[in-house]
């Protein structure tokens, strides 16, 4: 049976209700029933849309999937306002100006907007009405009209400017208000996660009873170093029970730009365990969180205690978080060193001796690589995936094996060098008979590699006159054998 966490109540077929740990309007995907009552969840949507009010530009940038919709922000761009909506798109307010002119009138226009089609055709057919209706004043004929019409939309087309990766000035500013929804967040994923409520009752309280200050004393903004994955934009949420330090407390970051501590007990005496859950907004999947955090109660202490010295952080929280958005020249000479560089390393390691988990492999490394390249990394996984694909179109396990069969017969060859001379030391009398017998037991040579065999087949005799010479040229070896064998 479950209960309602605010309430108490009973929930049932007919009172429960679909509460997003996470507000659907951050684009919160993880879901429960088992947690709140229809009645209470209505409570809360005031605290929720807080959070999502401070997280506003995030959530218009990346537009995150979600149910209904999401109002636009404004934005500034070369000190012209600008709407952008929650879809990205943007647009400015339309400068329309008229002059009279000795023969008629001049209309200029200036205005911005994304390189999308759609706000284009609606600019061009607003600045065209302007100047149908001006036409109209003018009494020229219908035929000439159209002529004007087309001439003035061939003009507009022609003098757009195409800018690069806008810079666009925001402003944006995180307050307290969003403590609350946030320690809500984290509450109830506590107890999504079946964690005895009794050392969370405190919290539940503040809550109840809105107590902000207490909620503002266990709450704070934390930004530690390295803990959140920056490859994407994640939500996360870090849950940790430490009875050693006696601290139930939780990381919690929105977008990878909002980053707080909540401590939800100071006096924990329960089990040690950590719970993560971490979703990337971009690719639309759960990620594994790994990282951990290991706190004392004057760590916590002191990190609840620093206030207002945060701007720094979030204003590096917010470099990481708009490179995603910028668009980028494919950069084909970097993407070719970084996979270079990945199938060197892979020829370094253990050979691999199937085609699949050579694909697999390089593909693991490879996208690896990107996502700690800071360009590729704002790149979805699907393109990513896509480049790599590319990429192993031509590197082949036969390019792999062609690369790789060199060392690995050289093995196979030691070892049969080695062998030979084992079973009849008496082939090291002369360097002639050493050649023949080993070369001759070469040719015979099978691996359990399919690709391998079929280059052995293929380079058999270029590899058995390396090897002839191998032995005929190497002195110090041939001698140092002939030592070893009077020794035995
Ligand atoms: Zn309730």
């Amino acid at each position: 049976m479950n209960f309602c966490f605010y309430c108490g109540e009973v929930l049932t077929k007919k009172n429960e209700t679909l509460e997003h740990i996470i507000p659907n309007g951050i684009g919160g995907k993880l879901t429960s029933k088992k947690l709140l009552c229809k009645n209470c969840n209505n409570v809360f949507s005031k605290y929720d849309a807080d959070l999502c009010e401070n997280l506003r530009f995030c959530t218009n940038f990346l537009n995150p999937k979600r149910r209904g919709k999401n109002p636009s922000i404004k934005m500034q761009f070369d000190g012209i306002p600008l709407i952008r909506e929650a879809d990205g798109e943007y647009y400015s307010e339309d400068i329309i100006k008229i002059e009279p002119e000795r023969k008629g009138v001049v209309i200029s226009y200036k205005g911005m907007f994304s390189s999308d089609e759609k706000h284009k055709q609606l600019k061009k057919q607003k600045i065209l009405n302007v100047c149908r209706g001006q036409i109209k004043k003018l009494n020229i004929p219908v035929d000439e009209e159209e002529k004007i019409i087309n001439e003035f939309a061939d003009k507009f087309e022609k003098s757009i400017i195409d800018i690069k990766n806008p810079c666009m000035g925001f402003r944006t500013q995180f307050n307290e208000k969003s403590f609350y929804s946030s320690l809500k967040v984290v509450l109830e994923f506590y107890l999504n996660n079946n964690f005895d409520i009794a050392f969370v009752n405190e919290k539940i309280n503040f809550l109840k009873e809105l107590k902000f200050k207490e909620m503002r004393d266990c709450t704070n903004y934390f930004y530690p170093k390295d803990f959140y994955s920056t490859d994407s934009i994640y939500h996360t949420i870090f849950l940790k029970g430490d009875n050693k330090n006696k601290l139930l407390f939780a990381c919690i970051s929105f977008y990878g730009t909002l980053n707080l501590i909540i401590s939800l007990n100071t006096n924990y005496i329960g089990e040690d365990f950590e719970k993560s859950y971490c979703y990337d907004l971009r690719n639309h999947v759960e990620k594994q969180h790994s990282k951990s955090i290991t706190l004392t109660q004057s760590d916590m202490q002191n990190i609840l205690k620093e206030r207002g010295i945060h701007n720094k952080d979030i204003e590096k929280a917010f470099n990481a978080f708009i490179p995603f958005f910028q668009e980028r020249e494919f950069n084909a000479d970097k993407f070719m060193k970084i996979s270079e560089n990945s199938f060197k390393s892979l020829m370094s390691k253990n050979f691999i001796d199937d085609p699949i988990s050579y694909t697999n492999q390089i593909k693991a490394l490879l996208f690896k690589s990107l996502k700690e390249d800071d360009e590729y990394k704002c790149m979805l996984d699907e393109n990513l995936e896509r480049l790599i694909n590319m990429f192993l179109a031509y590197k082949t396990y036969d390019v792999y094996i062609e690369n790789c069969a060199p060392y690995f017969i050289s093995n196979i060859f030691s070892s049969i060098l080695a062998e030979e001379i084992t079973k009849n030391p008496n082939i090291l009398k002369d360097r002639e008979t050493l050649s023949k017998v080993v070369c001759a037991q070469f040719c015979e040579t099978k691996t359990n590699n399919q690709s391998i065999n079929i280059y052995l087949k293929r380079n058999r005799h270029n590899l058995e006159d390396k090897y002839r010479e191998f032995i005929n040229q190497n002195d110090d070896l041939f001698i140092r054998f002939q030592q070893l064998l009077k020794i035995t």
